[in-house]
């Protein structure tokens, strides 16, 4: 690799992160993994009042969930800290200084309804709304004037009359003309920093080499160049943009909470493994270049590159997302599934964590990882081994209240009493003779009550195995319970 790539998410946590952003940060280390270098997680939490600690906090534990590890930022620290922009207000502080010593930036004076009547007189023209730049070359005795009435000026970039053209990576050659480009506020009046000067100051600070984030940001990269240029930056300096497509909801409409958009957090509290999370992002965009769907972190790496992601929004499509958690559930290991599952059912109070009750959970879990979609599933599949009182669900309890199935319990429970050798085989055995054979039902009636008696509900793992794994005394009891509902 001729050059040292650096590359860096750099989301403002205002809320959790959530699948737009994920899929940005997902792309960014895959590309810093796939290149051998650096990927940095800076935090732009500048908006004191919509990025609070706890959004912080939990933005670091999904990256950290997702195994999105990276090489500079919160916690590992590194030599261009600190990572979180709210400790760098002195070097936007610094850098607004120089461009105004330097003639790129100027005071402007205007007040808010100075700047509003501006836009208004601006729609009533019908021409494109922006700061006409009124402050640009103010007299010495205007300053004053505006300096003895109080006012505080805000430090607004200049733009010059011309085009800034860049070559993006995805989309291809690139321009914005700067009559739609206005003179933009770098810094308040309060001394704090406008995103559009913390994100480019950083990024040339921190040396960053790649910026692939969201096509919502297309729009401030030529605000971000001159920011650039006033640093003293070369355009061979400039990082290389790649803007991603959009994630569009399955109805085709940007994503929102109503078709998808929600956090990675409630992903991760409905059991969705991350290495599924990671694996359905990865092909919001991009594709290894063939049909394949089942990627791993490691092929991610090594298949990633920017040329295949597309320039066409994406879709977003939570069945596809579902069906890749099953898949990954059916993948792991009994020790890695077993491992994934116990924070599940502690959280749900269905196990509290004795030996027993573990050793009983290993038993139970082959029987429904062919089964599960989620992580979330097992506590309600798995509760009926591990109460003593069994409540039947109400729709499942007025199922088995008719003379059909007191007659099936009935049967089932005579069959089973006698029963001396206690697993799926005998217990299926005994079952299909008295009830399908002998009494002539249809498998769903006949063994549909006895699961109801048995697990509480019509709908639980395989039936057999279910009884065996509750064990004689506890089955007969149940049967013998519903029998007399
Ligand atoms: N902090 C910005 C955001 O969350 C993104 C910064 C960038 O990637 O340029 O929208
Ligand atoms: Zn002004």
């Amino acid at each position: 690799m001729a050059e040292n790539i650096r590359v860096r998410f750099a989301p403002s946590p205002t809320g959790d992160l959530h699948v737009g952003n994920i899929r940005t940060a997902l792309f960014d280390w895959a590309f810093a993994r796939h290149t051998g270098g650096k990927f940095i997680f800076r935090i732009e939490d500048t908006d004191k009042e919509r990025v609070t600690d706890e959004y912080i906090q939990r933005a670091i534990d999904t990256l950290k969930w997702l195994g999105l590890n990276w090489d500079e930022g919160p916690e590992v620290g590194g030599p261009n800290g600190p990572y979180l922009q709210s400790e760098r207000l002195h070097i936007y502080k610094e850098w607004a200084d120089k461009f105004l010593a330097s003639g790129a930036a100027y005071h402007c004076y205007c007040s808010a309804e100075e700047l509003e009547a501006e836009r208004e007189r601006q729609r009533q023209a019908n021409v494109a709304p922006g700061y006409g730049g009124t402050c640009r070359n103010l007299s010495n005795d205007l300053i004053e004037k505006y300096k003895n009435e109080g006012r505080k000026p805000v430090v607004r970039m200049r733009m010059d009359d011309g085009v800034t053209t860049f070559v993006d990576e995805i989309r291809g050659e690139v321009s914005f003309d700067h009559k739609f480009v206005p003179d933009f506020v770098l810094m308040r009046a309060d001394g704090s920093p406008l995103y559009t000067l913390a994100v480019a100051v950083d990024d040339v600070l921190m040396k960053v080499t790649h910026i692939l984030r969201g096509e919502d940001l297309l729009s401030s990269t030529p605000r971000q160049i001159q920011v650039y240029k006033a640093m003293g930056l070369t355009p061979d300096k400039y990082p290389t943009f790649a803007h991603l497509p959009f994630v569009m909801g399955q109805d085709n409409a940007k994503l929102s909470k109503r078709n998808g958009e929600v956090s990675i957090a409630w992903y991760r509290e409905q059991g969705y493994l991350p290495e599924a999370i990671c694996n359905y992002l990865a092909l919001l965009g991009w594709s290894p270049g063939d049909d394949k769907e089942d990627i791993s972190m490691q092929e991610l790496v090594e298949l990633f590159e920017v040329k295949d992601v597309h320039s066409s929004p994406a879709r977003f499509d939570m069945k596809k997302l579902e069906a890749i958690n099953g898949d990954k559930i059916r993948a792991l290991s009994p020790e890695e599934f077993l491992i994934r599952a116990l924070p599940f059912l502690k959280d749900a109070g269905v196990i509290k964590g004795a030996d027993a009750e573990i050793n009983l959970v290993k038993k139970a879990l082959p029987i429904i990882q062919e089964r599960i979609v989620k992580l979330g599933e097992i506590p309600a599949m798995l509760k009926f081994l591990f109460v003593h009182e069994l409540v039947i669900e109400a729709d499942s309890k007025e199922k088995i209240k008719d003379d059909q199935s007191k007659q099936v319990l009935k049967r089932a429970l005579e069959v089973l009493e006698p029963l001396s050798v206690w697993n799926h085989d005998s217990i299926e055995g005994a079952l299909r003779t008295a009830l399908i054979d002998e009494m002539g039902l249809k498998p769903r009636i006949a063994f549909g009550a006895v699961r109801i008696a048995a697990t509480g509900s019509h709908i639980s793992p395989p039936l057999f195995e279910s009884m065996e794994l509750l064990g004689k005394e506890a089955s007969i009891s149940r049967v013998k319970a519903a029998i007399s509902l």
